[in-house]
């Protein structure tokens, strides 16, 4: 049997207020335990939450780059359930008329463009952290820190219309990078400010109804997310062509071992008894200030996409990739600034630097080379300074010590010897010591033509200009 799989993803990303989204307290990450904490985010009786303008200006501009409705009414509600991590019992949330609804993201897998719908946008508050303690003396123990509760979140629900792991990778990547355009979020996956959740079923290809998912957790990088659907598919394929069936549950995926790994069965809506929450009053968006937020958005990445190819001149493939994160894009435009050839820049930027930052698994924002030194590098390589063989090594000098091209070049010697007369008398030199090699390309034997070349490159130890080195033994020979 050929299955077909159905994915829906989950999104829930971080949102870069300085305070959480009910209270005053910071959402800085990484300070000591439980020193963000106020009554209302711990939970405190008689605290009642207030809602923060930002939080709702910041969902706004996510749902308006992502094509979505902006409901004119919605409403907070309680998501009831029980763990020491949520101090009050339950967790504000939106449920049946939230913030935004009915948007898509356009992907691009194998060349060609697809939409993924957006069922939802809502607004809520995460939940604190638990901290566990295997190594004490006196047995295992469980702390809290506080400090996460309330910093708030943005839900992300996609419609269940990615059909494999690769579409459901690329559209993580650019909804993040979206997000990261906006200034909304800053994507850091590690830290879990942007951080997903996937639902997953396969059904035999040609069928209409869905068969039964599980959901997934735990993915803490695109690279897992692709691996754990991967390997979910291959598991729920085994069941069904073994007549057995999936069982609807959580399940997390386990990076070290290369598996996923029931957690327990999957609540239904139901179960959370959501009611709308009384302490919030419900939320009546002025039309007007969505225009106003509209209006303010930047340019983001499909937009960006299209004016590179237009202004620069760039193949469509070259403008994805730049585009693909809005540091790489700044990077490409500064480099620009100072050597204005974009199809020039755009092949050493997507070959030679994000070849280096990969090996030493860098972001941009973390590149040794800034773009202005890149350029200056290019500019020399335009004036024969250094050829273009050479200038692959200036430029892994330059990544490795932070220098600047003229010095690595100073520091090396490797300055390209364009001097004609220099060159010259090399030439006479490789000439004199290979007579039966000038004899045979007197008779007419081409090709040994290459061999001198050769020889007076490596006499010079690669430093001769090979197109000044051509032309001056081809002159020899006139
Ligand atoms: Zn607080």
């Amino acid at each position: 049997m050929e299955y077909e799989s159905v994915i829906g993803l989950e999104v829930h990303a971080q949102l870069l207020t300085r305070s959480k989204i009910f209270c005053g307290c910071s959402t800085l990450f990484g300070a000591e335990p439980n020193t963000h904490t106020c009554p209302v985010c711990t939970g405190l009786p008689g605290s009642l939450p207030v809602l923060n303008q930002k939080v709702v200006e910041y969902t706004i501009r996510a749902a308006l780059a992502t094509h979505c409705r902006i409901a004119p009414y919605s409403q907070f509600a309680r998501k009831n359930y029980f763990y020491p991590d949520l101090p009050k019992g339950y967790q504000i949330s939106q449920y049946e008329l939230p913030l935004a609804t009915d948007g898509y993201v356009e992907i691009r897998v194998d060349g060609q463009i697809k939409r993924i719908d957006l069922i939802r946008i809502h607004m809520e508050e995460d939940a604190g952290k638990l901290l566990h303690d295997l190594s004490s003396d006196r047995g295992a123990y469980s702390y809290v820190d506080f400090n996460r509760t309330g910093v708030p979140l943005i839900e992300i629900v996609s419609a269940p219309v990615i059909r494999t792991p690769e579409e459901a990778s690329a559209y993580l990547r650019k909804l993040r990078a979206i997000l990261m355009f906006l200034d909304i979020c800053d994507g850091n996956m590690e830290e879990g400010s942007f951080r997903c959740d996937a639902n997953i079923s396969l059904r035999p290809r040609g069928q209409k109804g869905f068969g039964v998912k599980t959901e997934l957790k735990n993915m803490n990088s695109f690279r897992n997310v692709q691996k754990a659907l991967d390997y979910e598919i291959r598991r729920q394929t085994g069941l069904l062509d073994q007549g057995e069936k999936i069982v609807q549950e959580t399940r997390l995926w386990d990076a070290a071992k290369g598996v996923t790994a029931s957690m327990r069965g999957k609540e239904e809506a139901h179960d959370y008894r959501y009611f709308p929450d009384p302490d919030l009053v419900p939320l009546a968006i002025d039309p007007q200030w969505v225009e106003k937020i509209r209006a303010s958005l930047p340019e983001l990445p499909d937009n960006k996409k299209e004016r590179f190819i237009r202004d620069y001149g760039i193949p469509d493939y070259d403008a994805d990739i730049l585009t693909s994160s809005k540091a790489l894009a700044n990077y490409y435009e500064e480099c620009l600034r100072s050597y204005a050839k974009p199809k020039v820049v755009s092949n050493w930027i997507m070959s030679e630097l994000l070849r280096e930052l990969k090996r030493d698994e860098r972001e941009i924002e973390e590149c040794p080379v800034p773009a202005r030194h890149l350029g200056e590098m290019l500019q020399m390589m335009d004036e024969g300074l250094i050829s273009g063989k050479m200038a692959k090594s200036v430029f892994e000098e330059m990544y490795r010590t932070g220098k600047r091209a003229q010095e690595v070049v100073k520091e090396k010697g490797w300055v390209q010897v364009s001097d004609s007369s220099e060159i010259d008398r090399i030439i006479d030199q490789v000439l004199a010591a290979n007579p039966k090699e000038v004899e045979a390309y007197r008779k007419g034997k081409d090709k040994v033509l290459g061999f001198f070349v050769g020889q007076v490159m490596k006499a010079t130890r690669g430093q001769a200009n090979p197109q000044l080195v051509n032309d001056l033994l081809k002159k020899k020979f006139q």
